[in-house]
């Protein structure tokens, strides 16, 4: 089994409850809401989209096998005496991410989080799981440690999830043209709906990947 790789690099988490843990990112190549190509966003399922995740040219991309990402991942990673934290991400990384790699990384002991939409069921032993639902989609991966809700959406409401089983609740702006607006939107919202908090996008902030 080989695994298509749009890029992998180290950085900081931007959002959500690990914001500012070290991370190598591996960004997965393809979703299943969206092509990812421009003249198919506005019929897409998912069409708020902020990341290119299509191919497998971007920085360290490529096509790997399990053995060969563990490798990239641990030159990658700088510090000698913290354990390995890697975020799964995409597109949709549970397309490709399966039991094996997920074995494969844990035989390393290596942190593995993913960042999923939800409509795939996770291997086991993920350490964290971050779901962000998406409009008109079933949530098949309905437990986990982090739900982040891209706020607002036309379709999708927050209330739809709280009775979920996640240990964290997390409202984020939705980063468009509007983002202003969207952001005084989603701290309104958290402010007058205390279960969930406010996440940004601190990398962007930072000007940092
Ligand atoms: S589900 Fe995630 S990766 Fe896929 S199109 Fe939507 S925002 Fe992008």
């Amino acid at each position: 089994m080989s695994y298509r790789i749009k890029e992998i690099y180290f950085t900081q988490q931007g959002e959500g409850r690990n914001t500012g843990m070290d991370a190598v990112f591996v960004r997965f190549s393809g979703c299943n809401l969206w092509s990812g190509k421009e003249k198919h966003r506005a019929k897409a399922i998912c069409s708020f989209c902020d990341t290119d995740f299509n191919g497998i040219d971007g920085i360290n991309g490529g096509e790997y096998t399990k053995e060969s990402l563990l490798s990239k991942i641990e030159s990658l990673w700088l510090s000698e005496n913290k354990t390995i934290n890697v975020v799964l991400t995409g597109g949709e990384p549970l397309l490709q991410a399966d039991q094996t790699l997920v074995d494969h990384l844990k035989s390393s002991n290596i942190y593995i989080a993913i960042e999923t939409n939800g409509t795939i069921k996770a291997p086991s032993g993920i350490d964290w799981v971050c779901v962000s639902p998406k409009p008109n989609t079933k949530i098949v991966q309905d437990h986990g440690h982090e739900l982040k809700f891209i706020y607002p959406q036309d379709s999708l409401h927050p209330d739809e999830f709280e009775s979920l089983a996640f240990d964290n609740l997390f409202i984020q702006p939705m980063d468009s043209v509007n983002y202003i607006e969207n952001l005084n939107l989603a701290l309104e919202y958290c402010m007058a709906n205390p279960k969930w908090q406010l996440s940004l996008q601190t990398h962007k902030i930072l000007g940092i990947r």
